[in-house]
């Protein structure tokens, strides 16, 4: 089996950023995903960007409402909704059958922080996707280094779930030769996420979620226990 990548684009669109992204996609038949911020996306020229991204078949998803809280380090009951379910609402026609959902990760980590039991009970009771990645290149703060480090990810696993954004910051202006010396050496470039990374999917967990939880004590729910 060849070599596959799943492209993400992460916290647009964005007005000025995102055409280009899309023309680069369009020129080469390569579809995505874009994880967009609730709170962002009623921001002027966002949701028209991001349907014409949804027009071209590429897939919108829920990247929290506000990309400033993490589940597994909130004691908030609140949260979860406030984040997912608020988002998924702007979202509304945008949003795939699938609930394509993606925590904050605070600079890509995949550890204890990114959710909480309860965060993780709204997404199997709603019907979410939890999408997850594998590289993370960090084009936020490198804009011309991060291709290649995106292609050693891409070299060194079967199938690489990668995440960039379509922010300012020059680091789109890379996106079409990257692509170019990606197909170059013969991956695929699928939109379908591989199990690996979905370890909720459509409400069902695919696999263990431990390592992703916290759970905040809280005095309440000490004091439940007690009684
Ligand atoms: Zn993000």
């Amino acid at each position: 089996m060849s070599r596959r990548l799943t492209l993400s684009f992460d916290n647009g669109p964005t007005p000025g950023v995102t055409e280009a992204v899309l023309e680069e996609l369009a020129q080469r038949g390569i579809l995505a995903t874009f994880f967009v911020v609730g709170h962002d996306l009623k921001r002027e020229g966002r949701r028209e960007l991001a349907q014409k991204a949804k027009d071209a078949g590429h897939w919108i998803g829920n990247h929290t409402m506000t990309h400033s809280v993490q589940f597994g380090t909130s004691v908030d009951p609140g949260l979860p909704d406030a984040e997912i379910t608020a988002a998924q609402e702007v979202l509304g026609d945008l949003a795939e059958e699938t609930r394509l959902f993606r925590p904050w990760g605070n600079g890509g980590v995949l550890g204890p922080d990114l959710f909480s039991t309860a965060a993780i009970e709204l997404m199997k009771r709603d019907g979410y996707s939890c999408v997850l990645w594998n590289s993370v290149p960090r084009d936020w703060e490198d804009a011309t280094g991060w291709a290649d480090r995106a292609l050693a990810d891409i070299r060194s696993q079967d199938w690489t779930v990668l995440v960039v954004h379509d922010i300012p910051g020059g680091a789109m202006d890379h996106l079409g030769d990257f692509l170019d010396r990606v197909l170059a050496e013969g991956v695929e470039i699928v939109q379908e996420f591989p199990d690996s990374c979905v370890p909720i999917r459509s409400g069902s967990a695919t696999g263990d979620l431990h390592h992703l939880i916290t759970d905040v004590p809280t005095d309440k729910r000490d004091k439940k226990e007690n009684e």
